[in-house]
């Protein structure tokens, strides 16, 4: 696998059109300097990418399979439905590509600490995870309130012998435990590597998430060549930050006969102030906020709307640079699912195929679902289950109105 796939090189230092950069206190800059010049050293030494990769092979189940829908695409008709199985990696999700990838970097740059701050825990898992494995010190913001929702993830970054921190300022949400990760990593930086879960944030962590997430793509183009004989007609992701989608639509972006498609948290409606769409409905403007530029759900004041989505994944104010640019560009179209459309989805891919997707990526099985009808039996589309949905066990359960496991499961999480 050659890191010449890698696609975003961008313009102005770490700008993809009028997004990106790094927009970040005076004090960080030097950190954020020696981030760069690890990385491009990294980047420009085949014996990395090669490291890295068996990493993931030996420790994560790469190359994760393309599986054929055989079952909905006879349900549905047109096209035929392919997904690429990121909800095998350890830990249950695509997280891990990135935080392994990280991980090494951090042990090229001779660091021993790294921390990290996560909303439904995910990335705190995977971050301890990546630690206990490389023998790193971990520590992990957490909003007090997300703490409390999120009990088992919490218990595992524990036992992975993380440090988690409860944080009691302002909404105690993700957006404080940024906050409260930044002020560390400002007093820290000489020995601490901020491992930062998505393509956001200041250059280079959309350009280096992005790189890593990469294997996705490079994985799933080859995999459709092989299996089907042809480039897929359509790929679709969900984007939350917009790593798993970067990912995936990184090894099919010179390919011009290959649509990308993003889907974002349409929440109870992109016309109602529930959603978390900030491309697809034309909602959100450009502005710079958590040390980058980008499209963000805002008023014209810059003051950041509450987003909202039956996903945790997805629940996020910002995109990713990249992705915005791809966006204003019309390389990569936007569409939204709704909290309604994403439970139908969920139900009908589970009883079909017995895939469990995460809510998160049954986003971007609702707009697949939808558009595989129109097109014809020649075409083949592919739908990027980013994780697993073992975490959204409770929120299904709600969401489906399963009454007894409803209580079954209060009573558990009550004890
Ligand atoms: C975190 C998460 C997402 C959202 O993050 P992106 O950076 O947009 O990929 C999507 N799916 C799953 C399963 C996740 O855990």
């Amino acid at each position: 696998m050659s890191t010449e796939l890698f696609q975003f090189a961008p313009g102005r230092e770490g700008y993809y059109g009028e997004f990106g950069g790094a927009f970040v206190p005076e004090i960080l800059h030097e950190t954020l300097a020696e981030l760069r010049a690890a990385f491009d050293d990294a980047r420009d030494d085949p014996a990395f990418w090669r490291e890295y990769v068996d990493v993931m092979v030996t420790y994560s189940c790469r190359p994760t399979p393309v599986t054929y829908c055989e079952n909905l695409t006879r349900l549905l008709g047109g096209a035929r439905i392919y997904v690429k199985r990121e909800d095998l990696n350890h830990t249950g999700a695509h997280k891990v590509n990135n935080v392994m990838g990280q991980g090494l970097l951090v042990r090229r740059m001779g660091k021993r600490r790294v921390i990290a701050e996560t909303g439904a825990g995910q990335h705190g898992v995977a971050t301890a995870t990546m630690a206990a494995r490389l023998g790193l010190a971990c520590t992990i913001y957490m909003g007090e309130d997300d703490i409390a929702r999120q009990r088992p993830n919490v218990f595992w970054m524990e036992q992975l012998g993380a440090d988690v921190v409860a944080v009691t300022d302002g909404t105690r949400t993700l957006k404080d435990a940024i906050n409260a990760c930044l002020r560390d990593w400002a007093e820290s930086m000489a020995d601490t590597h901020y491992v930062l879960g998505t393509v956001c944030g200041p250059h280079p962590f959309p350009r280096m998430v992005t790189y890593f997430q990469s294997i996705i793509g490079q994985e799933a183009r080859a995999q459709m060549l092989r299996i089907t004989g042809a480039l897929p007609r359509r790929v679709y992701a969900c984007v939350g930050g917009g790593s798993n989608a970067s990912g995936i639509f990184a090894g099919f972006l010179d390919d011009a006969s290959v649509e990308l498609v993003g889907v974002e948290a349409g929440g109870k409606g992109v016309d109602t102030e529930q959603h978390a769409a900030r491309l697809a409905g034309g909602r959100g403007c450009p502005g710079v906020a958590q040390g980058y530029k980008s499209v963000f759900l805002q008023n014209r004041e810059g003051l950041m709307h509450d987003t909202c989505s039956v996903a945790a994944g997805l629940d996020y104010i910002g995109v990713g640079p990249i992705l915005a640019h791809l966006h204003a560009q019309g390389r990569v179209r936007f569409e939204a699912a709704t909290d309604a459309e994403v439970v139908e989805a969920l139900r009908l891919v589970i009883r079909r195929e017995g895939l469990m997707p995460a809510l998160e990526s049954a986003h971007a099985f609702v707009t697949a679902l939808k558009e595989a009808p129109h097109l014809s039996g020649a075409d083949a589309i592919l739908v990027n289950q980013s994780g697993r949905a073992d975490k959204d066990i409770f929120t299904v359960a709600e969401a489906l109105g399963d009454e007894r496991w409803k209580r079954f499961l209060r009573e558990k999480a009550a004890r």
